[in-house]
């Protein structure tokens, strides 16, 4: 069992321990695993990650120094250190730990500033938190809720901030497991221990709590609540602190200016612009169906026009270049409603090259049938029923002659 320096003082980011075992590289982890004594290093547990910083061996000297790029604590309670090095310390060796000062003040802010929001959430809802987890981007917590309204998070949001501005120390308590019963915990942990070691914030919150904590709470800065998600168990409530906060507001202004700039807007202006374009787009979307229907019913009056009646059909034909499948099965279906003598077999080689082909109700031939050998000569997919069918072929090439092949073929019944 390692002794965790870090239970009585999140502030010390140095110290000295000796190695008490060195676990080798395995096929499940690649780097070394040292085990120290006593150590200032946080493992990832709790809801917390670990930290990460230095290890550099006492009687080596600075260029001895080795990252510790990953904690983990194992199941009899050791800390593991892994270090990327191809001579890790020898047992019984002293070291000097350093942690990563950066990242342990952003877990901090986050951690701490998570029991504030939690403690919030019950004060002012009973909402309790029944998970908390701390990513690199963002952390949150799930709040074992029926519902949960903007409204609320907007209150408990403001609630913690002002615990926040109040700046009320942070202490660290040991208490039986019997004290703890009676001390009215916000949280108790399931495992069994000896001592619990409890976070108190002053007339606010008491729960347990095992990871690193600033000393009062206006070290944590600021909270800012972000996203709200109903997940299985409750509600997610994602957040950052601290300067997490103020980066992630500051690229949130950023991409929103960026918005804004495209309209020419104020940023608060951008959800009313993005509805009004979205409106205007519908708009023109509609318009443009009605003058493509208008457009097909136009050529289709004239194709029926110039094609001249045999057999008692009117078979037409032709491939286009410059009109997309849309296109072609709405002239297909304008040809066949307009004339009950009309057989068409219509082609594109614009955009997807494809086929349609249809006949008036009443007609002999069977489209899906014509199509099904076309796509197999073609290499392409498609069919349809006895009076429409369209496929799609991979290339262009082909299309005119298979037409041309079938306007003989129909011709001569
Ligand atoms: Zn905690």
């Amino acid at each position: 069992m390692s002794k965790r320096l870090y239970y009585d003082d999140s502030f010390l980011y140095e110290f000295d321990g000796e190695v008490v075992e060195v676990i080798p590289p395995s096929a499940a982890n690649a780097r070394s695993g040292i085990v120290l004594d006593q150590t200032a290093f946080y493992p990832t547990s709790g809801g917390q990650v670990h930290d990460t910083g230095w290890m550099t061996p006492v009687s080596g000297g600075e260029e001895g120094k080795l990252r510790v790029s990953e904690v983990a604590e194992t199941e009899n309670s050791r800390v593991v250190h892994y270090i990327e090095a191809e001579k890790p310390p020898e047992k019984g060796s002293r070291v000097h730990g350093a942690i990563d000062p950066e990242r342990r003040r952003d877990h901090m802010q986050q951690h701490s500033g998570q029991h504030v929001l939690s403690a919030a959430f019950v004060r002012l809802f009973h909402m309790p938190t029944v998970s908390f987890h701390m990513g690199e981007e963002y952390c949150s917590i799930d709040l074992d809720a029926p519902a949960v309204t903007p409204e609320q998070i907007v209150a408990a949001e403001k609630l913690a901030n002002e615990i926040i501005t109040e700046n009320r120390p942070v202490g660290i308590r040991f208490v039986t497991p019997e004290e703890a019963r009676d001390l009215g915990l916000r949280k108790v942990p399931p495992i069994e221990k000896d001592k619990l070691r409890l976070i108190e914030i002053r007339d606010f919150d008491l729960t347990a709590c095992g990871g690193t904590h600033v000393q009062s709470t206006g070290q944590i800065g600021c909270i800012l609540v972000r996203k709200l998600e109903k997940v299985r168990q409750g509600w997610r409530v994602e957040f950052v602190c601290g300067e997490r906060a103020i980066s992630t507001a500051r690229h949130d202004y950023t991409v929103l200016t960026e918005a804004a700039v495209l309209f020419s807007s104020h940023i608060w202006d951008v959800p009313q612009q993005v509805r009004k374009l979205l409106d205007e787009a519908k708009g023109s979307r509609k318009g443009r169906e009605q003058l493509l229907e208008e457009v097909a019913e136009l050529y289709a009056r004239h194709l029926l026009a110039e094609t001249p009646e045999s057999n008692g059909r009117k078979l037409i034909v032709r491939v286009f270049s410059d009109r997309d499948a849309v296109f072609i099965k709405l002239l297909a279906q304008k040809l066949t409603r307009l004339d009950s003598r009309a057989v068409a077999l219509l082609g594109t080689s614009s955009g997807q090259a494809s086929l349609v082909f249809a006949q008036s109700p009443g007609q002999p031939f069977d489209m899906g049938g014509l199509m099904k050998d076309a796509m197999a000569k073609l290499g392409g997919r498609g069919g349809g029923s006895k009076d429409l069918a369209q496929g799609g072929v991979p290339q262009p090439a082909g299309i005119e002659a298979m037409v041309e092949e079938l306007r003989a073929k129909l011709s001569a019944i």
